[in-house]
């Protein structure tokens, strides 16, 4: 029986950016590494915050890029609020809509009206990502919130990534009616929240199922919301330095440079409970400090430290005992 870490579960859950593509760009390898879960009978499914994007054009967009999937498989935070709105509110309820097309096509198709009026007297305000929000309709939703409209976020990623840089996301135009408001959404769908993964588990009747992220803030931390094992693949938001210093509830199970860890053992790419050995390297523990020395790949290395910085040694206290640890300590930054 195979030993690798797809293995071990019946559901892997992708996130989008930062893991399957870069922005526009397919990441070495994650069309290869979607086939071979197929091929080996598991189940996949994609959990994606944009709300920008309907879960047909992100299976096209996808497979445009040469990575298969279909609708079905892609949960997105527009997807998951229409659906929460239509359970909360009866049918045909007007919806103020704050976003982009994809979100009022997904609020009309669960069955409620989307209006761009606070005067449409909206049960709901549901506010996500869109290029073309602007003060008119923020105004709207905040005189909407008011007078008492339940207020939904799809996701409060504060920036979404670019090829100049981070642009602001959707967390940012939702701080724009916190501060007019003084107060939070009513909810919030998108990760950290567990709902997207929980609700992919439930559609795919998975018992034992596996979130794949690049952010400790959004993915591992909705994984660990939802009682899942996560796997951090180094492609995208999240680096070593954050992982290292990463609280209890954002903190993966396993941890690989890409998705070619999937098919690696389990055992390999598991964060140690403590310090230890692994390929070449070694980190002693001393009350609370600890040294890393030797040398090989920079991940193992950064598996066996979270081992020990997990467990109460600060970030600050690690030492390098080899020059190629001192090397790798600095390209950190930590
Ligand atoms: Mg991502």
């Amino acid at each position: 029986m195979s030993d690798h870490l797809a293995a071990g579960y019946d559901l892997v859950i992708f996130d989008l950016d930062g893991v399957v593509f870069l922005i526009d760009k397919p990441i070495p390898g994650a069309a290869e590494a979607v086939d071979r879960l197929r091929s080996g009978g598991t189940p996949i499914a994609y959990a994606t915050n944009n709300a920008s994007r309907r879960a047909a054009d992100v299976a096209t967009l996808l497979t445009g890029m040469g990575v298969s999937a279909t609708p079905a498989e892609v949960l997105t935070s527009a997807g998951a609020a229409a659906a929460l709105l239509a359970e909360r509110f009866p049918a045909g309820a007007p919806v103020l809509v704050v976003g982009a097309e994809a979100l009022r096509a997904e609020v009309r198709d669960a069955g409620l009206t989307p209006v761009g009026s606070a005067e449409d007297e909206p049960v709901a305000v549901v506010q996500g990502y869109g290029p073309e929000v602007g003060w008119k309709v923020l105004s709207e939703a905040a005189l909407a919130v008011r007078a008492g409209a339940a207020w939904f976020a799809t996701n409060t990623d504060r920036t979404l990534p670019s090829p100049r840089g981070p642009l602001p996301g959707n967390g940012s135009l939702v701080a724009v009616l916190r501060t007019a408001l003084d107060r939070e959404p009513d909810v919030v769908v998108g990760k950290p929240q567990p709902g997207l993964f929980t609700t992919a588990a439930t559609l795919s009747r998975a018992d034992r199922p596996l979130a794949v992220g690049d952010r400790l803030d959004t993915d591992i931390q909705g994984a660990v919301g939802a009682g899942m094992d996560s796997l951090l693949v180094l492609t995208g938001v999240s680096g070593p330095a954050d992982l290292l210093a990463a609280p209890a509830e954002r903190r993966p199970a396993f941890v690989a440079a890409d998705l070619s860890g999937l098919f690696r053992p389990a055992d390999e790419a598991r964060v140690p409970a403590t310090g230890g050995e692994a390929g070449g390297w070694r980190v002693s523990r001393d009350g609370d400090r600890a040294v890393l020395d030797g040398s090989g790949d920079p991940v193992d290395a950064l598996r066996l430290l979270c081992g020990v910085t997990w467990d109460g040694v600060p970030v600050a206290a690690v030492e390098a005992g080899s020059p190629a640890a001192g090397e790798l300590l600095r390209d950190w930054g930590v």
